[in-house]
């Protein structure tokens, strides 16, 4: 087993994935990268995350989701649905976008995969949702800037905490290791600039085993 992963490394065919939210053009290897349904597909062969972002929740309507769960469905390298959510201060109305939402979560149940969560000023409605459907796959709140207490909380719940360019050091002290993740999302930073912020909390090998069990089928 040993000698099979040292093989792997020595071709650099499989870089460590580190970063659990990015966006761009092209998906880098070491990253899942998520679009919204309507956007090109992100070229290149890393891994994808697909979904209906809340700014977004706005421009579809209930036939959206079904073509959201035909392009997951149809393609291999979405491993994760998303980014999806709640956010107070752009998008439909609360009630529509608590509807959209809810149907990511069944989808995230009904295929298996995780679920990338945008969230802002929402962890009272988001931490509802999650008592009322149970769900058993993981949840991250992506570019978690929230304040220790609010991280605490989440994690409880079992919910993953990702943590990009700009956080609340006391918040990233506050979370168990195993629940920290780390991402680009939209910053020009590399990755690896990114997990360096997160020392002495977090570390590249502790972000890509965490990465590795956020993905993996529950
Ligand atoms: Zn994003």
């Amino acid at each position: 087993m040993t000698s099979q992963l040292l093989d792997i490394h020595h071709h650099g065919a499989t870089a460590p994935l580190l970063d659990i939210h990015h966006h761009g053009a092209t998906a880098p290897s070491n990253a899942v990268t998520s679009f919204t349904l309507g956007e090109p597909m992100p070229a290149g062969d890393g891994l994808l995350s697909a979904g209906i972002h809340p700014w977004s929740t706005e421009t579809f309507n209930d036939n959206a989701l079904a073509d959201l769960e035909h392009l997951i469905t149809g393609n291999t390298r979405i491993v994760a649905i998303g980014e999806t959510g709640l956010d107070m201060l752009r998008g439909a109305s609360v009630e529509r976008q608590m509807e959209i939402f809810r149907a990511h979560i069944e989808l995230s149940e009904q295929l298996r995969m995780p679920l990338v969560i945008h969230s802002v000023h929402a962890t009272d409605r988001l931490l509802q949702l999650h008592k009322l459907m149970h769900p058993s796959q993981h949840w991250v709140i992506h570019g978690f800037r929230s304040k220790p207490a609010e991280a605490q909380q989440l994690v409880r719940h079992g919910i993953y905490l990702s943590f990009g360019a700009r956080f609340n050091p006391d918040a990233l002290a506050a979370v168990p290791p195993q629940f920290i993740l780390a991402e680009t999302d939209e910053s020009p930073l590399t990755i690896d600039e990114i997990i360096r912020r997160l020392a002495p909390v977090a570390d590249s090998d502790l972000i890509a085993a965490n990465t590795a069990a956020f993905l993996a089928p529950v």
